[in-house]
């Protein structure tokens, strides 16, 4: 495909003619750079703000002011229920069943009530397996969660590591280490997309294996929800969790997501429990004894946050409408016109901006990994300068992610000339 990819301005105004997705640009607010909206390819960190959100959240405010305590039944979207309107979206865009998702809490939290129910170390079957680097976010939480159950980190995570120089893993490798972990093995906790590298995992043969040695999966979905066409029923995964302010447009500290597979909904699982887990139609009886909700929502913990969750919705009532297999299709041809552009414009320049991303558009989502040998933090300090949002991960990859629901080919386009600028002014310098 990529030996069609031209780079003129030509070429990528008439992919964007031809994009069938165009019309989402419009939808959203892009920060300004001299005038015009800057090349925007942090949405993998945090996507732009829909412009609907304002009006939603004016809406909660209106009612709250307008109804008072009233405003749990009497408000347009009700508050008592309003995480159920989120259901429905939730569930199209995770590949689930209704009953196996919820919107609640933040990511990290519901990772560890996850935890709680589905990593529980028995015998010598106590073992965690998860990627190489995964967010510190998660590895705090999994270190915690082995400690609290009595267990040493150093014996029980287990982290892959690539090949020597390889920067990602290969899936027969993958397979291979649940294999040989295998009766020790209590649970397999992967990012559906690293968060540094960019690699997708995947998460059907992954969840086989571990199940074939007696093994749990569960996956942190951080840089998959929105960006992947997942198919978590189907895949048979257990349980994963992701944020709604990457992918999902939700704003920050957006409210997160959880899915349960809906084998365990009706086991009698440990849990950590609160009162908006209850069975709905008798949690207003406020008796002492706890009775889980039969869905996902049985792991709420807390009555649901409306402000976020007014963003949320708007933002999921976006993806519905674009359809995660439309924004998925022209993702991979949005993100391989980046890759192309890179390597182009490291030819024209005789430099190294090696994409550590695999190029296999089945292990990867919209976002590219780059290395530049020698230039890293000032080609992003330069680029950054020029209106380029795209990040810097220590110890030295630049991070960018076309995001198909409102980046443009244009953008692509325009990207690459900006970074075949600042690369000439590296080379100047070196020379
Ligand atoms: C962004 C991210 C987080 C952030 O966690 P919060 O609880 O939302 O602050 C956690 N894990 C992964 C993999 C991430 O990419």
């Amino acid at each position: 495909m990529s030996a069609t990819f031209q780079h003129t301005a030509e070429y990528a105004r008439r992919m964007d003619e031809q994009d069938p997705l165009r019309a989402f640009r419009d939808e959203f607010l892009f920060p300004q750079h001299d005038g015009r909206p800057a090349i925007y390819f942090t949405g993998n960190s945090l996507g732009l703000q829909p412009k609907a959100a304002a009006a939603a959240l004016k809406q909660e405010l209106d009612d709250w002011a307008a109804f008072g305590v009233e405003g749990h039944f009497q408000a347009k979207h009700p508050w008592y229920s309003y995480h159920e309107e989120l259901t429905a979206g939730t569930a199209r865009l995770v590949g689930a069943l209704p009953e196996e998702v919820v919107v609640m809490n933040q990511l990290t939290s519901n990772l560890h009530f996850l935890l709680v129910s589905f990593y529980r170390p028995a015998g010598k079957r106590v073992k965690i397996l998860c990627e190489q680097r995964p967010f510190p976010s998660d590895t705090y939480a999994l270190a915690s969660q082995i400690r609290f159950h009595g267990l040493d980190p150093k014996d029980a995570l287990v982290e892959m590591t690539p090949r020597a120089g390889e920067h990602t893993l290969r899936t027969t490798d993958i397979l291979d280490r649940i294999a040989e972990l295998d009766d020790t093995l209590a649970l397999v906790l992967f990012g559906g997309v690293n968060f540094y590298t960019g690699q997708a995992f995947d998460m059907r043969r992954i969840t086989e294996e571990a199940h074939r040695v007696g093994a749990l999966a569960g996956y942190d979905l951080a840089h998959a929800a929105g960006n992947l066409h997942l198919q978590l029923h189907a895949w048979e995964a257990d349980f994963a969790c992701w944020c709604s302010y990457k992918y999902l447009n939700s704003g920050p500290g957006g409210v997160a997501g959880a899915f349960v597979h809906q084998r365990h909904l009706k086991a009698d699982l440990p849990r950590f429990a609160g009162w908006w887990g209850h069975d709905k139609a008798t949690r207003f009886r406020m008796a002492p004894e706890f009775s889980p909700m039969p869905t996902a929502e049985g792991w709420q913990v807390s009555n649901a946050p409306v402000l976020p969750m007014a963003v949320h919705r708007v933002a999921l009532e976006q993806f519905d409408r674009a359809g995660i297999e439309r924004l998925r299709a022209k993702s991979e041809q949005l993100t391989a016109y980046l890759e192309a552009t890179v390597r182009h414009v490291g030819a024209k320049h005789d430099v190294r901006l090696e994409v550590i991303t695999p190029s296999d558009t089945a292990q990867r989502g919209c976002q590219l990994s780059i290395l530049a040998h020698g230039m890293g933090r000032g080609l992003f300090d330069q680029l950054t300068a020029r209106g380029v949002f795209v990040d810097w991960r220590e110890p030295n990859v630049i991070r960018m992610a076309p995001v198909p629901l409102y980046n443009s080919f244009e953008d692509v386009f325009r990207c690459g000339e900006i970074l075949s600028a600042c690369v000439a002014l590296n080379v100047g310098m070196n020379a």
